[in-house]
């Protein structure tokens, strides 16, 4: 039976609830629904003005705690995103980024097969591994996966996701979905380093923060690779797409991105100086030129990269009917406004 929106006995669980997608989606939830969520994580700071909801209760707690597992999932849907996703960590903490996307997940998805839960569960896109420049369009059923050696650590978040996910599909008895994300963009994406993170965030991210900062933005090996950028409210309408599809979302993984938006990051790089230059009234002249930069010496030893991600999406569209809609630059410039209005004042 698919889930109505109208029905207020319906409880979700979103464990990851404070990070970027998860912010978006709660918010998503309380607008849209009657339903009540169940709220996980260790950061609450990007839903501050959720807090006091009557319709949520929220749990300041870490996934590695069997007890906060048990109770996640005796809710009827839970949604799992929390997960260490940055990629300058998947070098430096290669054990700590494997527990977090494998060992979390498979304790999460055994309490859910044992209670009957729906569990959501946030793969990624770079399960796809190591593709190159003329990789076609990913399928989720057809296209194989390729790694570095063990030595290219960067590769530890995404083997990681790969085996909770075939962990996930192999557990008898559990109800599952999987969600694979290309390069969601928007606000509240990932944290401005120095003011409320650390290491290097995701490349729109850190992008912004050069803009803002008056550096000159860091092409990694050229910025040849390629990747198709997503717009998170797309995100979300495929997550009601899935809530709303009763069965049809059951036993799947689903790419979720936009192949209308693939650009290399170099090409990234020209369009967000010019929608910069733009929104603050200055020349793109006036700004520092671009910089390329060698990826182990900018990430660290064991950094590696995939050198395109287009995804198939006809899966999605096929079963539940949805296809991402916003355009590169719209998602670009939503994005680039709010770290303009969120971090000005931090920027120096
Ligand atoms: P995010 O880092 O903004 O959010 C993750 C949230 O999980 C954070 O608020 C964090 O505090 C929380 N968390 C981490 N470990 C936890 C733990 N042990 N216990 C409780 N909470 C914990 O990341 P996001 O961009 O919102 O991504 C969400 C999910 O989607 C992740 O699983 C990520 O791997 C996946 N994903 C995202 C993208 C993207 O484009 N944003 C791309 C690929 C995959
Ligand atoms: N990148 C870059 N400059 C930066 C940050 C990232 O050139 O300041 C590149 C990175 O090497 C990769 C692409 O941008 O080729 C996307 O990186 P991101 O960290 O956003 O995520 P990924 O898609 O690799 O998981």
């Amino acid at each position: 039976m698919p889930l109505s929106f109208n029905d207020s006995s319906v409880t979700v669980a979103i464990v990851g609830c404070g990070g970027f997608i998860g912010s978006h989606l709660l918010d998503a939830v309380l607008c849209r629904t009657k339903w009540r969520v169940f709220g996980v994580d260790v950061d609450f700071y990007r839903i501050q003005h959720r807090l006091n909801d009557e319709r949520c209760e929220f749990i300041n707690a870490d996934l590695a705690d069997p007890r906060i597992v048990e109770r996640i999932a005796q809710f009827p849907v839970v949604v799992n995103l929390a997960a260490i996703c940055t990629p300058s960590r998947y070098m430096a903490e290669a054990p700590a980024v494997i527990r977090s996307n494998y060992d979390h997940p498979a304790a999460l998805a055994c309490a859910c097969a044992k209670s009957g839960a729906w569990l959501i569960h946030f793969s990624t896109s770079e399960v796809y591994g190591r593709t190159l420049e003329d990789s076609g369009q990913l399928d989720e059923d057809k296209t194989g996966f390729v790694f570095g050696p063990v030595a290219s650590s960067r590769w530890s978040y995404a083997t990681a996701k790969l085996l909770a996910e075939r962990f996930i599909a192999g557990l008898a008895g559990l109800c599952w979905t999987v969600v694979r994300p290309f390069n969601f963009v928007g606000p509240y994406m990932d944290f401005m380093p120095g003011v409320d993170g650390e290491g290097i965030p995701r490349v729109l991210a850190n992008f912004s923060t050069a803009l803002l900062r008056g550096e000159s933005l860091k092409l990694v090996n050229g910025g040849k690779a390629r990747r198709t950028f997503t717009s998170v409210f797309d995100a979300v309408d495929f997550m009601f797409a899935l809530f709303a599809s009763g069965d049809k979302g059951f036993s799947q993984a689903f790419n979720v991105g936009n192949p209308d938006n693939e650009v290399s990051i170099a090409e990234l790089a020209e369009r967000m100086r010019r929608i910069f230059a733009r929104l603050k009234g200055v020349t793109v002249e006036s700004l520092p030129a671009p910089e390329v930069v060698d990826g182990e010496t900018f990430y660290g030893s064991g950094y590696d990269d995939s050198m395109r991600r287009l995804p198939s999406v006809e899966k999605a569209a096929k079963l539940l009917g949805f296809r991402a809609q916003v355009p590169l630059d719209v998602a670009v410039e939503e994005s680039l406004t709010w770290f303009i209005g969120h971090y000005s004042n931090a920027a120096d």
